[in-house]
């Protein structure tokens, strides 16, 4: 990992290495925490821009919300943070993680009087899943861990401890030698990656899976806007690991992620084993308009 100079810290910037915490901080022994993942570009007119800041927060207040944490910052001074601390370390491109935890004080699972901390960092980080699985795809493993049930863990909430049900399908699929894990909800239908939500086309029909069991990804919320202005029909709806095995095309997205074409489920070639006419042009119209290509969108850009 790149290190930067500051990391923003319950509302100072501090340097790095001193950007420390208690080991009896309540959230490193239980998981009560929320975080997020943000991006900021360069655009093509050399300004950086943070991509969909706003949402983002909106977000991480939301899943405090369902976590019952209350974060005490407004989501404006947490928008301000997250443009302040990639200014101070003069990052062009990086990747923003803004993560809510509570701090030491009480042991007890419901500690409702210790500190309610935010800290944000930046750092330069490249393609998540490898410029080559952007480029050619990647090869996925059904995982043999299920998405939490609904009732188990809260799927609206980018928690801190649910990322136990994204790492143990992760590690998984990677000691099995592949690149990522698709995870099945409890009910047997597709539902997403560890940290990706996923599309698959078939017969000309874009779908994804609804919004009951998985993370609502801000990139495929993103990609619903992009398909619906390309008119390329899509629809929220369940569907079987087979269904995949059989689509002509499939692709994940996630801010990390960005959009990965995948070409390869259980080791079944997914279509040609390319990524298809679909999968190429969202990733052509998302990483225009991450650069600021589409001015429509410019809402979507909050300039450095
Ligand atoms: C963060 C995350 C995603 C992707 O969400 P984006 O807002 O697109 O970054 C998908 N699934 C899970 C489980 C996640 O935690």
């Amino acid at each position: 990992m790149e290190k930067s100079e500051l990391i923003w810290l319950d509302g100072r910037f501090v340097p790095w290495d001193e950007a420390q915490v208690h080991v009896l901080t309540h959230t490193l022994h239980y998981g009560l925490g929320v975080f997020e993942g943000v991006r900021c570009y360069r655009t093509d007119d050399g300004r950086s821009a943070i991509f969909r800041l706003s949402e983002h927060t909106k977000r991480l207040f939301a899943s405090a919300h369902i976590l019952s944490i209350e974060i005490p910052y407004t989501q404006d001074a947490i928008n301000e943070a997250c443009l302040e601390i990639v200014r101070r370390n003069k990052l062009e491109e990086c990747y923003l993680r803004p993560l809510v935890f509570v701090g030491e004080g009480e042991m007890g699972l419901s500690a409702t009087s210790n500190p309610v901390r935010v800290t944000i960092a930046a750092w330069p980080w490249g393609a998540y899943l490898g410029d080559e699985g952007v480029k050619n795809g990647i090869r996925v493993k059904t995982s043999s861990f299920q998405r939490f049930h609904v009732n188990t863990m809260m799927t609206k909430a980018k928690a801190v401890g649910h990322y136990i049900n994204s790492i143990l399908p992760s590690r998984e699929a990677r000691t099995a030698g592949y690149d990522e894990a698709l995870m099945l909800d409890t009910d047997g239908f597709v539902a997403e990656a560890s940290g990706e939500n996923l599309f698959i086309v078939a017969d000309g029909v874009v779908k994804t899976p609804p919004l009951t069991s998985v993370l609502p990804g801000i990139t495929r919320a993103t990609i619903l806007t992009l398909l619906a202005e390309q008119g390329i029909p899509v629809v929220e709806e369940r569907f079987t690991r087979d269904a995949v095995y059989i689509a002509d095309e499939a692709f994940f997205t996630g801010t990390a992620a960005e959009v990965t074409p995948v070409r390869e489920l259980d080791d079944r070639r997914i279509g040609t084993g390319k990524p298809g006419p679909v999968t190429q042009s969202m990733q052509e119209a998302y990483f225009a308009l991450i650069r600021g290509g589409k001015p429509q969108h410019d809402a979507w850009l909050s300039y450095i």
